[in-house]
């Protein structure tokens, strides 16, 4: 029996995993659909890697390695080390069970299956009730320029460069002509879409690859049904990552503020920690306080009951 209504909720990796696991744990099985990030998608060592896809996978699935707060947990690391041993490349780390995914989604890329095919056959794999669905099955890079190294892709910036040159643009290579994937349009035309969410989630390399797409922000707006986004920063400050630090750098104030800002037009209802209480969001946008740091999965089930409960759906 399908789920009498759903919610859709856009993330990209870490942060947006947190508040989808909450989600997705209070949530009636299959009544969430999370659209992901692609935009930091890469081939590398002739692997196509996804890292907000199998961040989400792998957290929803239990996999996730809370010490690291990447990755899979018990990891290994045999196949890096013997990678290093001969001299290949090895500032992108790859444990030997996250390797199997890239190598499998690889394979099955090369058959010819699309990244949503691949995905939702890794879902049903793994046990997940919730769907996950990447923004589109076509290459969309996102790419920084940086002051001082000109422009970059984004995981060299990110992993290899560790986010350190300071940011001055944002490029989402490939977006203008990619297409939404088909089960991304299905979602969004869902007459049982219920709500939508967007996780407290870097919004300009995690949530605006997503709407760079064409037809997906168009789409979100035109359906009537309550937007609620999470900010992901919290007293100014990152919980993790180089949000605050790339807002700094794009000329913008670090805070709840920027991120309502940015969202104007798009979200209805901003939960901001409660540390940025009676932070100031555009007209039209109302704002709502709550603890938003999730170090457990009590914060992250909490939090995910307060974002629907805000969207007129109590879980
Ligand atoms: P990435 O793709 O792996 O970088 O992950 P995301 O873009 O999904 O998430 C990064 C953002 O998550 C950062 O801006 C963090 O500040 C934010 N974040 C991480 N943990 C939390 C949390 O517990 N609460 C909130 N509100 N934001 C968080």
């Amino acid at each position: 029996m399908s789920p009498p209504f759903r919610i859709l909720a856009l993330s990209g990796g870490i942060g947006g995993a947190k508040l989808a696991l909450g989600l997705d744990r209070v949530l009636p099985p299959g009544a969430l659909s999370v659209l992901a990030n692609t935009g930091d998608d890469f081939v590398h060592l002739g692997l196509h890697v996804s890292p907000d896809v199998d961040t989400l996978l792998y957290t929803l699935a239990g996999l996730d390695d809370p010490v690291k707060g990447w990755g899979r947990r018990e990891e290994t690391w045999t196949f890096m080390a013997a990678l290093k041993a001969l001299g290949g490349e090895d500032w992108f780390l790859l444990g030997d069970g996250d390797l199997a995914t890239h190598v499998e989604r690889s394979r099955l890329l090369a058959q010819g299956l699309t990244l949503s095919e691949i995905t939702e056959r890794f879902r049903a794999r793994l046990g997940i009730a919730s769907a996950i669905l990447p923004m589109s099955d076509d290459p969309v890079r996102t790419r920084v320029k940086t002051r001082e190294e000109g422009w970059l892709d984004f995981q060299p910036y990110f992993v290899g460069r560790r986010c350190e040159p300071a940011v001055e643009a944002l490029d989402f290579a490939g977006a203008a002509e990619a297409r939404m994937a088909p089960a991304v349009a299905a979602a969004l035309a869902d007459p049982a879409l219920a709500a939508i969410v967007l996780c407290p989630s870097n919004p300009y390399l995690s949530i605006d690859p997503i709407l760079a797409v064409p037809g997906i922000r168009a789409a979100l707006a035109r359906r009537r049904v309550p937007v609620v986004a999470v900010s992901p920063i919290i007293a100014g400050q990152a919980v993790k990552g180089p949000t605050a630090k790339m807002m700094r750098e794009l000329g913008l104030e670090p805070g709840a503020a920027t991120v309502a800002a940015h969202y104007a037009g798009l979200v209805d209802i901003l939960v901001v920690d409660e540390a940025d209480a009676g932070v100031a969001v555009p007209e039209g946008m109302a704002v709502h306080a709550a603890p938003t740091l999730m170090r457990s999965l009590d914060d992250r089930t909490a939090l995910a009951r307060v974002v629907l409960a805000l969207a007129g759906r109590p879980a």
